[in-house]
């Protein structure tokens, strides 16, 4: 049988991806290999448990799959231990929260409404439910983190748990100094690098290895994996919460967060994914992947000038990675009307929340843009200052139906030099 009703719908989403100029930051295109593996018989195969100790039989395969996933992210990062079964970036922070503290301690994180993400402590997630969450933000001025105010926070609030990382932070971060601040209120310190993670490994951006205890990651943004997750220990192995095994000996780390995602948290790995992780990994170990991450910031770079050469005001003044904050309250329009207008003319981006906003998280007063996507379908500094032409003219007239559609039309036709999955 086949199922003519959903692979028509496949085809569609297809036909979408390679007409329009994709813009949300936290998308990419995988490579035809890495779907490949996603689609393949690992998909059938129970491994709950880890390679070499699962509660399965026939394992044989998926551990040498698993294993090489493991050892090829270790590498990659300079990590000294990784769990690669997360199935998502929330999943990674719902182990390592579990593995760290318990319901009712306090931790301390980016807030949401400044660019922070939702397992950071919201009050609707599972992080702002079991835990007592408190935040630092950006300066209102300068639209970064001033180190000395999450001090100050982290001095009052005294949190078992500090958070770095966001979604929408378009500036670097200072892990040392971080760590210095865990180190003096006795916390953990987890360095979430969901969004920049592919700029990290291809070291143009500050390394959290060093300096943090555990760091997270999403396999499919920057890294430009399949849809996932992981957790990385950088450099120290020794338990600093002091958990015991039965027998009264300290647990290692790694033991406690292999312990987290399962039985913690997850049933059985999903080993397709685990193949395709470990895949993207490989190809992440190669110079086309540096060349690749530097283009994605050599194109943040052009496009936040060619926005603001037009008049647009990004938070923060510009940007150190792959994304951009655009503050729209200086143009008169909020991110629901440009989020429209731009998606009706098929580039894809996303509204967003400024800091200091006034407006809901469902209107908003931003949008936020990155390159990672446009990158890879070949996209270059001179392609960025065309669809900075196009924003700007979606922007100034988000009501104009005949503008939009001619845009629309330039759009589709531009984007047939930058094939997809052919
Ligand atoms: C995207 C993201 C996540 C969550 O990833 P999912 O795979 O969507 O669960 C977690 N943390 C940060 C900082 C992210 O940007």
């Amino acid at each position: 049988m086949h199922d003519k009703q959903i692979f028509d719908l496949i085809d569609q989403e297809l036909h979408r991806q390679r007409e329009g100029v994709e813009l949300i930051a936290s998308e990419n295109f995988t490579s035809a290999e890495v779907m490949r593996a996603m689609g393949s018989c690992l998909t059938n195969k129970y491994a709950e448990g880890l390679p070499g100790k699962r509660y399965y039989g026939g394992c044989q395969w998926v551990d040498e799959v698993e294993t090489i996933a493991i050892e090829r992210i270790k590498k990659l990062f300079g990590a000294v231990w990784a769990n690669v079964q997360p199935h998502s970036g929330a999943q990674a922070n719902a182990a390592v929260m579990l593995a760290c503290i318990k319901p009712g301690d306090k931790i301390l994180g980016f807030d949401l409404s400044h660019g922070g993400h939702l397992t950071h402590g919201s009050a609707v997630n599972f992080s702002g439910k079991l835990y007592v969450p408190s935040f630092y933000g950006v300066e209102k001025e300068t639209g970064r983190i001033d180190m000395n105010k999450v001090r100050e926070t982290a001095l009052r609030e005294k949190p078992k748990l500090i958070i770095c990382g966001a979604s929408a932070y378009s500036r670097d971060w200072d892990y040392k100094t971080f760590r210095a601040i865990a180190d003096e209120v006795g916390a953990v310190l987890l360095a979430d690098i969901s969004h920049p993670a592919g700029l990290i490994a291809a070291k143009l951006l500050n390394d959290p290895m060093p300096h943090c205890h555990i760091i997270t990651t999403t396999t499919h943004k920057t890294l430009r994996g399949p849809r996932g997750g992981l957790i990385m220990i950088g450099q120290d192995m020794e338990n600093p919460f002091g958990e015991k095994t039965l027998k009264g000996e300290l647990k290692s780390l790694s033991a406690v967060l292999d312990g987290a995602v399962f039985p913690g948290t997850q049933g059985g790995p999903l080993e397709h994914v685990i193949a395709a992780k470990a895949i993207a990994f490989g190809e992440a170990l190669s110079d086309n992947f540096v060349s690749y991450q530097k283009q994605v910031a050599a194109n943040a770079q052009s496009l936040a000038a060619a926005l603001v050469s037009r008049g647009f005001q990004i938070i923060s003044g510009g940007t150190d990675n792959h994304l951009m904050l655009i503050d729209l309250r200086n143009k008169n329009v909020s991110g629901k009307q440009a989020e429209n207008a731009l998606v009706k003319a098929d580039i894809t981006a996303n509204k967003n929340m400024v800091p200091y906003d006034d407006k809901s998280p469902f209107v908003t007063s931003g949008i936020r843009l990155g390159t990672p996507a446009v990158t890879t379908r070949g996209m270059k500094e001179k392609d960025m200052e065309q669809i900075a032409v196009w924003i700007d003219t979606l922007i100034n007239s988000p009501e104009n139906e005949t503008l939009i559609n001619s845009v629309k039309n330039e759009v589709n036709e531009y984007m047939k030099a930058f094939p997809l999955y052919e």
